[in-house]
């Protein structure tokens, strides 16, 4: 058996840790020894500011004690900057270091596009894609110096498309690429940046139009404690990842991969050209996946210096 992997003498802020997934994760790291600041002000599952509460936060940080771990409180909200620059000025006092950011605070909003308001859009994506991108600022200066550091932030499958959710795919989706490109300039500095997409039953998924049967199969078979260990391993000091996005749900693990098709040239290209040859620009037995924009124009420029009508070759 390989050797557990433990947190002892690190330092973690888990963000919108007060139930679902965060608690899950502040937990997990907390049972292998980091110390955790368990951020969250106590939301609706919609967002809105009426319903602030110091209960969630207090209760996994009670829970945590309790159960011979260390962690503290933390109510500020990630969507402004204030607030994000406070989480991490707490880690540093409560806990004098800074090693491990889980981005994990998001609300949801199930609205179909025509009724979804410019302040709808803007609250999505304030708290998922701004709450994410300050609180990687706040992070930053702090892991460069250490030339350590370990984020994960957090993505949804609606970014493959998800119906009456656009606001909410949106901010999904603006984090993936903000996260594919961080990870690129945090790689030097040793700070890895990668993207989890969790699937459990949650409060949020409790507002999701679901059967009580299929509610009840979500319940049993997708506990957020399943997605912990995928949280933690992206966390931990061992993990050689960078911009990736592991998928996570009751025990399985999946990658995501982002690339293009080998597609089709021609000379003098028209749209009768291209739509006689979309089924070989579709194909996807010729995808390649890319780590970076730079290696899928290489790829391109590679492709596009194979002489006009030549046969791609699929991969394998
Ligand atoms: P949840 O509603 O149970 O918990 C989210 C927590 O975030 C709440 O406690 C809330 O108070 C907190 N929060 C909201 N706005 C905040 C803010 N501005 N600052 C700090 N904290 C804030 O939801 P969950 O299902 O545990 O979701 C956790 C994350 O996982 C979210 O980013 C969500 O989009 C993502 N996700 C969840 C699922 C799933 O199946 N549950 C699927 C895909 C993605």
């Amino acid at each position: 058996m390989s050797t557990p992997l433990r947190f002892d003498g690190r330092v973690a802020i888990v963000t919108g840790a007060g139930r679902g997934l965060g608690r899950a994760y502040a937990e997990f790291l907390a049972r292998r020894g980091a110390a955790v600041i368990v951020n969250d002000p106590g939301l609706s599952a919609a967002g809105d500011a009426v319903s602030n509460s110091r209960g969630p936060a207090d209760e996994c940080v009670a829970a945590i004690v309790a159960a011979g771990g260390t962690a503290a409180a933390s109510y500020e909200s990630v969507a402004h900057s204030a607030g994000a620059v406070a989480i991490a000025a707490q880690a540093l006092r409560d806990f004098g270091r800074l090693d491990v950011l889980i981005n994990n605070a998001g609300i949801g909003l199930d609205r179909p596009f025509a009724e979804t308001s410019a302040a709808d859009f803007e609250r999505l994506l304030g708290v998922h894609f701004m709450g994410t991108a300050l609180m990687c600022q706040a992070a930053w200066d702090t892991m460069r110096t250490a030339g350590y550091g370990r984020i994960v932030n957090t993505t949804s499958s609606a970014i493959f498309g998800y119906a009456n959710c656009s606001a909410y795919a949106a901010a999904k989706g603006a984090i993936l690429a903000f996260s594919r490109s961080l990870a690129l300039e945090g790689a030097p500095a040793n700070i890895a940046v990668n993207c989890i997409s969790p699937a459990a039953a949650t409060r949020m998924t409790a507002g999701v139009g679901m059967d009580p049967a299929q509610r009840a199969w979500m319940e049993r078979e997708l506990p957020p404690a399943a997605v912990a260990p995928v949280a933690a391993y992206l966390a931990h000091e061992s993990c050689t990842l960078r911009g990736e996005v592991l998928s996570a749900a009751g025990g399985s693990v999946r990658r995501y991969l982002i690339g293009e098709t080998a597609g089709f040239r021609a000379q003098d290209l028209t749209p009768e050209i291209l739509a006689d040859n979309l089924a070989r620009i579709l194909d996807p037995r010729s995808f390649a996946a890319f780590a970076s924009a730079s290696e899928a124009v290489a790829r391109g420029q590679a492709l596009d210096r194979q002489p006009i009508g030549s046969a791609v070759t699929p991969p394998g």
